[in-house]
């Protein structure tokens, strides 16, 4: 059973300002977690985390990892714009998009951000939309994603590489690399990203390796001296019981041989680490807050919330499996089966399908776990529900709101009832 950072009374007293449902994240946790991360590799000088932005696209959990020194990661217009608010500009934006429309390849550029190409006809693309003629990339430093296809095996969640989407081939990678080169591009990074929420450090490690014989081989061949490696996000969380966090020390440790093996003993020079994390961030430390609305008996026994899919979509669009605590009757011994669903017409719109839980009734608080990474930030309006609010618990106890609830005027200001 998980231990919450609050209690039933707390969530009570919370309840009655921000009524339920709502998502609280906490501070401590995030901290002491960003540490762990920046401790693991501190053997790698510049060694930097840009935090995926799509996980928890809040500016006060931005600002909070910006003071452990970590990055942005982002693919979008809106990213870029939260990244330059919350204090983050140039190198320390690493713009990882795809399908990349040219306005935020000219915003990415204007911001100095590492733009990181997705596919060998986006250099030609970002000339032409940033405007090349009169541009240098003097002092600018280009990056692109390697997809090794078959030459990797598959991870579990985000499938085998060559059905991916994203990033170069083995060949275009080398073509563009040297293309950039002769265009007088002069400082180089290399990225690839080919796990989803893995758990198994060995994946990790793998794949550092990967790039760091991979900038070896481009360096023999194209005169490169890579200046860091992006090994991309996708450290997994254990969001089942009797799943294991990862090892973020044993995981460094064993980027660290590698390092040591293939960049140093090879007499290359030195290179940054990157990654760009954004699951294991934060995933644990957020938590869906809840309240049961109806009790309802027919084939099987449902536990309707007064939160939805909207609220944390993951159930249902992966299948995903959550945590859910019931503060105040963890110790209850007893239990009954529940699907737990929320409100939307959607049958698929259930947080849990057969769930032993304690003996739920209406109005009981619901705690839905690892709620911190692709939550609230995968909200939707379908089906007319709006977005909860986002609170941060502080490490003095207090609670401070982070965004606020969504209202019906929201949900209307798009709408023009005007000569109907
Ligand atoms: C989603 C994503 C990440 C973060 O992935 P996590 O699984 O949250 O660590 C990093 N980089 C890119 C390019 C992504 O699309």
């Amino acid at each position: 059973m998980r231990t919450l950072p609050f209690d039933k009374a707390k969530l009570e007293e919370l309840s009655s300002r921000w009524p339920t449902p709502f998502h609280i994240y906490d501070a401590k946790a995030i901290r002491a977690n960003a540490k762990r991360l920046k401790d693991a590799f501190s053997w790698n000088k510049g060694f930097r985390e840009y935090f995926a932005v799509k996980a928890t696209p809040n500016p006060h959990i931005m600002k909070l990892l910006n003071e452990f020194g970590f990055g942005s990661d982002c693919s979008s217009m809106a990213e870029l714009e939260l990244a330059e608010r919350t204090g983050n500009t140039g190198e320390a934006i690493m713009f990882t998009s795809n399908d990349t429309p040219a306005e935020e390849f000219r915003r990415a550029w204007d911001l100095g951000a590492i733009i990181n190409l997705d596919d060998i006809s986006h250099w030609d693309f970002l000339l032409t939309a940033i405007g090349a003629d009169g541009r240098s990339f003097d002092g600018r430093i280009m990056c692109c994603r390697y997809n090794p296809g078959p030459l990797k095996g598959g991870n579990a969640i985000i499938g085998k590489p060559e059905e991916a989407k994203y990033g170069f081939t083995r060949e275009q990678l080398f073509g563009c690399d040297a293309k950039m080169k002769a265009a007088g591009v002069s400082r180089f990074g290399l990225h690839t990203m080919v796990a989803s929420n893995e758990l198994d450090p060995d994946y990790i490690i793998d794949t550092a390796k990967m790039l760091f014989s991979l900038a070896g081989e481009l360096h023999d061949a194209l005169g490169i001296d890579f200046e860091f490696v992006n090994i991309g996000g996708g450290i997994g969380i254990p969001y089942r019981p009797g799943q294991n966090a990862m090892d973020l020390a044993a995981v460094g440790k064993g980027i660290k041989a590698a390092y040591k093996e293939l960049v140093e003993e090879k007499g290359m020079k030195p290179m940054r680490l990157y990654m760009e994390c954004g699951r294991c961030i934060t995933g644990p430390y957020g938590y869906l807050v809840s309240r049961v609305r109806h009790i309802k008996n027919t084939y099987r026994l449902y536990a309707g919330l007064d939160a939805s899919m909207s609220n944390l979509m993951r159930p249902a669009l992966y299948g995903a499996y959550h945590e859910i605590v019931v503060p105040g009757k963890e110790e209850s011994g007893t239990t009954s089966v529940y699907d737990v669903t929320g409100s939307l017409c959607e049958n698929n719109d259930k947080f849990a399908v057969q769930r032993v839980l304690p003996v739920l009734e209406r109005g009981d608080l619901v705690v839905i776990c690892d709620a911190g990474a692709h939550g609230h930030a995968m909200g939707f309006q379908y089906n007319g529900k709006l977005r909860s609010a986002e609170l941060l618990l502080e490490e003095d106890g207090s609670v401070r709101e982070i965004r606020r609830a969504e209202t019906l005027d929201d949900y209307f200001a798009t709408l023009d009832f005007n000569g109907l």
